[in-house]
């Protein structure tokens, strides 16, 4: 299996539950490493940028709103399989279908507020980790 990086998002729901490291155990214990992270309480510019591809969906207003409530915590992480493996780990998008042990099943409420965010494939992980992070600001281990 290839080492892919992939980009993360623990969001304002998670971060006010005072989580963040919970989630970042289960990310190291599953063999994902964080290779660079940031807190950040996006504007509303830089929502609607990230989630540009969703700007058709009825929901696309109601989620900009949520993601600018409060900071995020964002990483790249990086290891074998790591963009399904990490979304594995987050669990179905509404946490009521989420499998138990799931990170959504575990610590979010709704499809709105549901705790993280993952990259879905190889193309959107580069342009995720693309829109917030430069490459001198990547650190895997092996450079
Ligand atoms: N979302 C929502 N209502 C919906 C579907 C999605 O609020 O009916 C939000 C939800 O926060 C989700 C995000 O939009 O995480 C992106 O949707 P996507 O289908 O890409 O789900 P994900 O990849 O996050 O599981």
């Amino acid at each position: 299996m290839a080492i892919e990086r992939t980009f993360s998002i623990i969001k304002p729901d998670a971060v006010a539950k005072n989580v963040i490291g919970e989630i970042y155990s289960r990310f190291e214990k599953n063999g994902l490493q964080i290779i660079a992270a940031k807190m950040l309480h996006m504007t509303r510019e830089q929502a609607e940028g990230f989630y540009a591809v969703h700007k058709e969906r009825p929901f696309f207003k109601d989620l900009v709103d949520f993601m600018i409530t409060g900071p995020v915590m964002m990483q790249v992480l990086e290891g074998e399989d790591a963009i399904a493996k990490n979304r594995d780990l987050m669990g179905a998008t509404n946490p009521k279908e989420a499998a138990p042990g799931t990170i959504r099943a575990d610590f979010a409420d709704s499809i709105d507020a549901n705790a993280v965010h993952g990259s879905d494939a190889p193309e959107t992980a580069q342009q995720e980790i693309a829109f917030f992070f430069t490459e001198n600001e990547l650190c895997p281990r092996t450079r």
